[in-house]
């Protein structure tokens, strides 16, 4: 079966090894004419590094990650620790795959490096999709063209696939605002950070840092709200004095990071409700292009590194399975999850941001039971159920019977 993959980023390179792990005849198409990505941290929880692992980049992960000891929330002004959870040998003795903080380019050049490089094709832009019985035509800025047996689009937030199959649609702007960067640690290392994750909650905000790139860089995301925006983009330069303004009053570490930081990326958050489906005959999306969320449950990347999973366990079922009922197999089992997965991280937003008052109050005093550090499951049940999963145990084939979309029920 022969597989175009629109988008060489996390969800369309690490779908392209599971496919052809299964067989598949894989191309990958990306707009970019160079392989490059923003200079920002991502965290891979177990649920994705267990698949990583699968597809033989146990090794190289391990070279370019830091394995964090816990995670920690902390209040915003005197850094009280108000909950702490254990990550580290936890997560291995637990959820049997490590917990990673990495850098985003390390991350895609070592899953991007894992496909055969005349499968990748760069500069390739794609503009449309023609569907037909037997196989569909990509469409390139360009004039070029290419036929495949099924379709993925994985070509993230702004997707061209999506909007193909789907129309244009809507974001809403959430009102957060993250500036990201990353500082060499030999600029902070006054400071003490310890090789764990930290969450500072406060009005109107959070900051989030972790160490990455083996330890050489602390990254960071400062999340603000801000009361209107009009562009989405992941790149656009931010302003040191401009982010260090909203965390007027805040803890002074946050500052020092601030202040050591060469390049800030500002990025605006955009929400968008589930999509009522992800696949239309041939053609199906996967990742940020089917279900962007936001950042405050750290699955985006982890979510779209499973659907390339089960969307290659499904599709190695044709022709027992036709490829249209194959790619809905697919989207049954991947688009619950995913969509409890968003709403989860929506409702964080409320959660890290309260003023101080009877809610803040009422938060910090569940959180207080977790300060001196306890494992995932004690914590959060629904991190845990996340954690767990294996998306290479999903039944997908024809005698898995019917497959309907169930709830995981995450919430807790
Ligand atoms: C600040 C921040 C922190 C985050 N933290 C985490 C985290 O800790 N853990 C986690 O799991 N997730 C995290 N995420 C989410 C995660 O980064 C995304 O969910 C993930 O990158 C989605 O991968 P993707 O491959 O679907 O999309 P993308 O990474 O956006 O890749 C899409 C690719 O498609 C290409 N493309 C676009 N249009 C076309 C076209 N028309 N033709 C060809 N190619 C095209 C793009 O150039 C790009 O390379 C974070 C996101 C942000 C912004």
């Amino acid at each position: 079966m022969r597989v175009a993959v629109i988008g060489g980023g996390i969800g369309g390179c690490s779908a392209a090894l599971a496919l052809q792990r299964v067989g598949c005849i894989v191309d990958v198409y990306e707009q970019v004419p160079v392989k490059g990505e923003v200079g920002a941290g991502i965290q891979i929880s177990p649920n994705a590094s267990r698949l990583l692992n699968v597809y033989g980049l146990a090794q190289q992960l391990e070279a370019i990650a830091v394995r964090p000891s816990m995670t920690e929330a902390r209040r915003w002004d005197d850094g009280r620790i108000l909950s702490r959870e254990q990550l580290g040998p936890a997560m291995e003795r637990d959820f049997g795959a490590p917990y990673y903080h990495v850098h985003r380019a390390d991350l895609l050049n070592i899953i991007s490096g894992a496909i055969p490089q005349h499968c990748l094709h760069m500069g390739r832009r794609c503009i449309g999709l023609v569907q037909h019985d037997d196989r569909v035509e990509v469409m390139f800025e360009g004039g070029s063209t290419v036929e495949a047996d099924v379709v993925v689009g994985a070509d993230g937030i702004h997707s061209a696939v999506r909007r193909e199959l789907f129309g244009a649609e809507q974001p809403r702007f959430s009102g957060n605002v993250a500036y990201r960067g990353v500082v060499p640690v030999e600029r902070i290392a006054d400071l003490g950070i310890e090789r764990k994750s930290t969450n500072w909650m406060g009005p109107g905000g959070h900051f989030v840092h972790y160490f990455v790139s083996g330890g050489r860089y602390l990254n960071f995301v400062a999340v603000v709200e801000q009361a209107a925006w009009q562009r989405e983009s992941w790149n656009d330069r931010g302003d040191v004095a401009e982010a260090q303004q909203y965390y007027e009053g805040w803890h002074p570490q946050l500052h020092a990071i601030l202040r050591a930081v060469d390049d800030i990326y500002k990025w605006a958050l955009f929400d968008r409700d589930p999509l009522p489906s992800w696949t239309l005959g041939r053609a199906t999306l996967l990742g940020d292009a089917c279900h962007p969320m936001l950042p405050y449950m750290a699955q985006g990347a982890a979510q779209a590194i499973e659907d390339g999973a089960v969307l290659a366990a499904c599709l190695s079922s044709v022709p027992d399975l036709s490829v249209e009922d194959a790619l809905k197999r697919y989207e049954a089992i991947r688009k619950p999850r995913a969509s409890e997965i968003q709403a989860l991280a929506r409702r964080n937003a409320q959660t890290f941001h309260l003023h101080d008052g009877p809610e803040q109050q009422a938060r910090d005093g569940r959180m207080a039971a977790h300060a001196g550090g306890r494992d995932v499951a004690a914590v959060s049940p629904a991190r845990s159920m996340i954690f767990a999963y294996d998306a290479m145990q999903e039944q997908v084939g024809p005698a898995a019977g019917d497959v309907t979309p169930k709830r995981m029920d995450l919430w807790t």
